[in-house]
């Protein structure tokens, strides 16, 4: 699989022959036949386009080069990664259906699952995703779909995606992966995921300057998301904007150099943070849990990923040391990931606060965990230095 090819050997040509797509600036389209309205209402039809809820080409451009990298016949953007998250699971579930989700998943997905799911009569049974036999023995008759992160937010636990798909397909669910820390490193498709969702707002797009998500699947699948009387994304309308679609869509363009870049000075920090003595977890890093299994499932060339986390014990020392980094412009307290700069956050007080304390302790998520997305830095070795006297000053 070979993410980066597929996405370089697309070819779209502007008007007048320009090098980028043209930009679509139109919420709908004009159509010179009455009755060929109509007919699109009924039918897609390639190159027609209706009403930008629907789809326009600027989207399509987006979809289309996102599906190339994932490997699936088809793709669709939404305003956000909830909205592509939220659309396909009203898409796969009605009222009755279960899901079962692993439990170390962003805090949003957590949320839609356990508080607003239930509403609509779907219930989410948790599981740890890394324990293949207790995703096995929490199957029910109910069950139709199987959720989980390639690399889980904020444990950094990898999903053995090959394993998870014999079970799903032995039982009739469907496998969708939420692969929004691993783009080209990992490409669930190919180790037998049925729909993989990102959420754009973070690697892929990279700049930090837009929010957007995708849903890649088969032709079905996405043809049925957008079905004019029963689509879950034309119905409930979480589209993209066409101008951040194109703008997005050159970001994608570098998102292979930008994730080497990531890796190699995450495996570089993590590596040195580890010798120091500090409870680091990176996938990169021979000690973590799951580095062979992730070894095994990862297209090599892009690394292992700009993710990690150390545990410094406390909130109140997370929190020094974050504030210390900040002032010394290692990188900024926020939330997300996939800048030019790192970002650090606490996970249990901001990105997985939806998770209930006592459910935190059960999975190891301790509130004195930092996790870092580790920035493109030229010169990693003098962030290093910068980071060390940091943390010499706040004494952790
Ligand atoms: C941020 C994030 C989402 C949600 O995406 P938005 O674009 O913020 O809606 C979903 N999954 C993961 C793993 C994320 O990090």
């Amino acid at each position: 699989m070979k993410p980066a090819n597929n996405i370089q050997d697309l070819q779209y040509f502007g008007e007048f022959g320009g090098v980028n797509p043209s930009i679509t600036d139109s919420s709908t389209f004009t159509f010179l036949q009455a009755d060929s309205m109509s007919e699109l209402f009924e039918i897609e039809k390639e190159g027609c386009y209706l009403y930008s809820r629907h789809t326009n080409p600027s989207n399509k451009y987006l979809s289309d080069a996102l599906a190339a990298m994932e490997g699936t016949e088809a793709a669709h953007c939404a305003g956000s990664g909830m909205g592509s998250i939220a659309s396909v699971l009203f898409q796969l579930c009605s009222a009755g259906d279960d899901v079962l989700s692993s439990r170390t998943i962003y805090g949003g997905t957590y949320a839609l699952f356990k508080n607003f799911l239930p509403r609509f009569n779907v219930d989410t049974h948790f599981v740890d995703i890394t324990n293949l036999e207790s995703v096995r023995s929490a199957i029910t008759s109910k069950t139709k779909v199987l959720y989980c992160e390639t690399m889980s937010n904020p444990l950094m636990e990898v999903a053995d995606i090959s394993e998870l798909s014999k079970i799903a397909k032995q039982n009739n669910l469907t496998l969708v992966v939420d692969n929004t820390f691993t783009p080209m490193i990992v490409s669930p498709i190919e180790l037998g995921a049925d729909i993989v969702v990102h959420s754009l707002t973070k690697f892929i797009n990279g700049t930090s300057d837009a929010v957007g998500g995708v849903t890649c699947g088969s032709k079905e699948l996405i043809s049925s998301m957008m079905d004019v009387n029963s689509g879950a994304s034309m119905l409930l309308g979480p589209v993209l904007d066409g101008l951040r679609s194109s703008s997005i869509l050159k970001n994608l363009h570098s998102l292979h150099i930008r994730m080497s870049q990531h890796s190699k000075n995450a495996e570089y920090l993590a590596s040195k943070f580890q010798g120091d003595g500090y409870q680091v977890e990176y996938v990169g890093l021979e000690s973590h849990s799951n580095h062979k299994l992730f070894t095994k499932m990862m297209n090599t060339q892009f690394g292992y990923g700009g993710m990690f986390t150390i545990d410094f014990g406390s909130l109140k020392k997370a929190n020094l040391l974050m504030e210390e980094m900040q002032n010394e412009n290692v990188g900024y307290l926020a939330v997300s990931l996939g800048f030019y700069k790192t970002l650090f956050s606490a996970p249990g007080t901001s990105t997985s606060s939806e998770i209930p304390e006592d459910e935190q302790d059960e999975m190891g998520l301790s509130d004195g965990i930092i996790r870092f997305s580790i920035g493109l830095d030229q010169d990693i070795e003098r962030t290093y230095a910068c980071i060390k006297e940091c943390m010499r000053r706040v004494g952790v």
